[in-house]
């Protein structure tokens, strides 16, 4: 099968690579804790199952693979994992010294991916080209994303319910990328992801101006970064989709043995 084709990054004609617009470092993570599966909670009739793909396709060329991964994604991952960077508090977690830049970008580098990629996970995730050139531009260094752009707001995702999920659970959980909200101009139109036990919201259009102080989004101008705790049952969409593959597993509706 040939690889050859344009890089929806550099959009040049190049071998391209087989590219995860979640990385593979947080699917391995998981398939490494499951011994190499996941359980993959997926919409419409399909039972759920153990899965051990990574939704990747041939997407981008090499160099564009190893500069977001060099420059964005190794960054943002050890920044957000390593225990000695944050501060726990009741409420939050504070994150004096991050680069708050790379992460923005990192995580607006999954929504691009997403939007670009023509595996059926990310089918329900879309672009306009106004926000496709901006992010291109940024992730290219060619330009400059100003944080209020396509704000991006991080959460820690909890579970404060009995018998629910721990942290560790939480922290093995991805599920495809949604859009939430309204289309109309001044409604808030958000792209949301899980990722490592944190919850991104991308905000699309309709975020509020006196928002912008608010824990959780991210802006390269401030020294410390607020990652606030999030009630996983405060987010209807992630409710649904766990009941829905709870649901499933109820009916005989999976292939996954007790
Ligand atoms: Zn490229």
């Amino acid at each position: 099968m040939s690889t050859l084709g344009i890089c929806k990054l550099c959009e040049q004609d190049k071998e391209l690579q087989l590219s995860h617009a979640i990385g593979n470092s947080i699917f391995k993570k998981i398939f490494r804790a499951n011994s190499g599966k996941a359980i993959a909670i997926t919409s419409g009739d399909k039972p759920i199952h153990y899965s051990s793909d990574s939704w990747a396709e041939y997407q981008l060329c090499s160099e564009c693979e190893l500069m977001l991964n060099n420059e964005y994604e190794r960054y943002s991952l050890n920044a957000l994992r390593d225990h000695t960077n944050y501060i726990k508090k009741d409420s939050c977690l504070t994150f004096p010294n991050v680069n708050q830049y790379k992460i923005m970008l990192y995580f607006l580098s999954i929504y691009y991916r997403s939007a670009l990629s023509n595996h059926n996970a990310y089918q329900n995730i879309k672009i306009n080209e106004k926000h496709k050139s901006l992010i291109q531009q940024a992730l290219l260094n060619k330009g400059h994303m100003a944080y209020d752009r396509l704000p991006v707001k991080i959460s820690r995702l909890k579970d404060y319910s009995q018998d629910g999920f721990s942290n560790a659970g939480l922290k093995e959980m991805v599920c495809t990328p949604f859009i939430t909200g309204s289309p109309f101009v001044n409604a808030t139109l958000k792209a949301c992801f899980v990722i490592e036990g944190f919850y991104i919201e991308i905000y699309l259009h309709g975020f509020k101006f006196k928002n912008r102080n608010d824990h959780g989004v991210l802006n390269p101008a401030k020294d410390n970064l607020y990652i606030p705790f999030l009630d996983f049952f405060n987010v209807p969409e992630l409710v649904h989709m766990v009941a829905t593959g709870f649901g499933k597993y109820k009916n005989g509706n999976s292939t996954i043995k007790e």
